[in-house]
This record gives C-alpha cells, sequence and structure tokens, in this order.
C-alpha cells in the first residue's frame, strides 16, 4: 500500500467491515425470533429489532472513526450509549489497497455524507422470519398453501434483505456498500452466509459477476410489497417480456447488475435517499443510471428531502428507451423535486 489511503478510501473500507457486522446481527436477530417489530408510518414501513441493533452498530462505529463526517440513518432512534460489543473496528484490505481515483483523493470527513439504510427489505424480512418460526400460522402474499413452496418462498424473501451503506460528496453518490446476509441460503446452513458488494466511481463495483440480460429481452423489476396503480400503469407501458417482484432497493439494483433485469421501474414516492445512495453508486460505478421517473438525477447532500418523491428508474444500460416510454399520467403525478 503506497502512502496512507484517503479518507474516503478508510471510509469505504470502513463502511464494508461495518457492513459485514450489521449483517451478521440481521442474521441472528432472524435466528433468534425476537423480531421487536414495530409500525413506524403503517402495516407496510416497518421497523425490528435488527433495523435498530444494525443501524447503531454501523452510525455508532463510523463516527467513532469519523467524527467529522455527516452520517444519516433510516430509523429515528434515542441517542443513547451504544454497546461496545455493537462496534466494529475492522477495514476491508481489499479497498485499502486500491488507489483512490484523483478527484476524491483529496477530500476531507466534512465534506462526506453518509447514507444508512440498516436493512433494506424489512417487510420480507418480516415475512420470511414469521413463516420460519410460526410456520402454522403464517401466511405468505402471492404463495400458495403448500408447504414446502412456503417454505421456499421465506428462504426467498430473505435473499431480498440487504445492509446499504452509500457515500456521497458533493450531492453526488460516489460509493457505496451493499451487504446481502442471507447470500448463499441454498447451501444450507453450513455454508458462509452473506456476500458483500462495493463500488465507487472511476475504480468500478466488487463482489459479483457484472452480467447484462441477454439479447433485447426487456426484464423489469419493481416492487413487491410497495405496489400502487401508477407503479403498475408504469410497468405496463415499459411492455415488458417479464415483471419480477422483489422486495429491497438494493436487491433490485443486484438484479441490474447480474443481468436478471433490465430496468428497475417505481413509478411512486416511497424510495428514500437511503435506499438509492448505495444502489446509485454501485450502478453507476458499471456504467448504469439511476435516476427519478424524469430521468433527473437525485441528490444527496445532508440537507435533502429524505424521499425519493418522483420515484425510481435504474438501468444498467438503455435508460433513455425506459425514460422515454414513462406515461404522462406518472410524469405528471410525479413532480421532480
Ligand atoms: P420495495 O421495492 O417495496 O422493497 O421498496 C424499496 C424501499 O423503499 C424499501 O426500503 C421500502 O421500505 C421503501 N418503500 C417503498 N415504498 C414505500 C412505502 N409506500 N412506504 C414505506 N416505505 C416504502
Ligand atoms: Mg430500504
Ligand atoms: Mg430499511
Amino acid at each position: 500500500m503506497a502512502g496512507n489511503p484517503a479518507v474516503v478510501m478508510r471510509l469505504l473500507a470502513s463502511a464494508y467491515a461495518v457492513s459485514e457486522k450489521a449483517g451478521a446481527i440481521v442474521r441472528n436477530v432472524l435466528y433468534s425470533g425476537e423480531l421487536g417489530i414495530v409500525e413506524k408510518t403503517g402495516a407496510n414501513d416497518l421497523q425490528t429489532m435488527a433495523d435498530r441493533l444494525a443501524q447503531q452498530s454501523i452510525c455508532a462505529s463510523l463516527s467513532k472513526r469519523f467524527p467529522k463526517i455527516t452520517i444519516i440513518g433510516e430509523e429515528e432512534l434515542p441517542a443513547e450509549v451504544v454497546m461496545e460489543d455493537l462496534i466494529e473496528n475492522g477495514q476491508a484490505e481489499e479497498i485499502l489497497q486500491k488507489t483512490c481515483p484523483v478527484e476524491y483523493s483529496d477530500l476531507k470527513e466534512e465534506e462526506l455524507v453518509v447514507w444508512v439504510d440498516p436493512l433494506d427489505g424489512t417487510k420480507e424480512y418480516t415475512e420470511a422470519a414469521r413463516y420460519l418460526h410460526f410456520p402454522e400460522e403464517a401466511q405468505i402474499p402471492h404463495t400458495g398453501s403448500d408447504p414446502s413452496q412456503l417454505l421456499s418462498t421465506a428462504l426467498w424473501l430473505l435473499d431480498n434483505v440487504t445492509v446499504l451503506i452509500g457515500i456521497a460528496y458533493g450531492g453526488k453518490a460516489i460509493a457505496g456498500v451493499i451487504n446481502q446476509p442471507f447470500y448463499n441460503y441454498q447451501l444450507g446452513a453450513k455454508a458462509d452466509l452473506g456476500r458483500t458488494i462495493w463500488g465507487m466511481l472511476g475504480l468500478g463495483a466488487f463482489g459479483f459477476q457484472l452480467q447484462e440480460v441477454p439479447g433485447d429481452r426487456r426484464i423489469v423489476t419493481t416492487t413487491r410489497s410497495h405496489s400502487n396503480k401508477l407503479v403498475t400503469d408504469c410497468v405496463d407501458a415499459m411492455e415488458p417480456h417479464e415483471v419480477i417482484r422483489v422486495g429491497g432497493a438494493g436487491n433490485k439494483i443486484i438484479q441490474l447488475v447480474e443481468g436478471k433485469a433490465s430496468a428497475y421501474v417505481f413509478a411512486s414516492p416511497g424510495c428514500k435517499k437511503w435506499d438509492t445512495c448505495a444502489s446509485e453508486a454501485i450502478l453507476h460505478a458499471v456504467g448504469g443510471r439511476l435516476t427519478d421517473m424524469h430521468g433527473n438525477a437525485y441528490h444527496y447532500d445532508a440537507n435533502v428531502k429524505h424521499m425519493n418523491s418522483a420515484g425510481v428508474l435504474a438501468t444498467l444500460r438503455n435508460h433513455q428507451y425506459y425514460a422515454s416510454r414513462v406515461p404522462q399520467s406518472v410524469l405528471q403525478a410525479l413532480k421532480s423535486n
């Protein structure tokens, strides 16, 4: 390693390690069965013990090492001393070894904003947990009553869950980490569960195999649990060959970069800056785009509105095609900020 790594590389290396700690917390709360579910704005906007502990772990660990950075987490939590065993001090060596893109090499802590979604896909996480712990009572929407089908859906839902840590500078998402705590669940209990994907503008993205959807197939991925008429009208207007409904913003970005979907279409308010900051940085690092439904960029300065009011349109390629098909009714309903 040449010299002292740039602040942003050290921050990213810490975010990587902290996301793995948060991923382990998310797994452990699931195994404990003590989810401590709280409804925030309603039944489709939930918080669990995993969201709370993971956010405490991420925010306390990063602010301990980088006290001047602005960190914005999804969950509103009472200010309290965080237990020592939630603090992660590690840093990913793989990131420290990389050369920082020159445009970011002199950034100062005070100039960086970190957006934290400690658990993205909470709705799917709670549905999976309910089924795994109380199979006789639980139902899973869009799933039949066959126990083996219910079990496979419950496990599949766990793959919708991610931990998102995004780094912004000058209002732009420049780097991010996505931890997927239950990745490899198919291999059974002995498998090393979880993976961490990271990326930075000017460096690329790592921890997965970049792939495009083969041919010209339009495969649209959209929300599974927050749909409405605007969302479905907009998906239909894309004339998709296939629609994949999965939970989580982070998970949908993974669908794009792994060649499972060609566009992420969510024509509704609901997604927030902590859902899109890490997601956008990783997608942009490999040449993709994330915008609102008008094709306008979101901004990630510390003082912006949290809600992505004009929806989310994300693609690895052909953004213009999808943007051009957004219906007028959607454009009128969702004003750009
Ligand atoms: P989804 O694609 O439904 O999993 O949503 C992606 C992200 O946006 C998740 O963090 C959701 O919690 C959030 N989100 C989307 N729509 C809503 C909504 N109507 N209320 C609360 N959160 C939402
Ligand atoms: Mg989220
Ligand atoms: Mg969340």
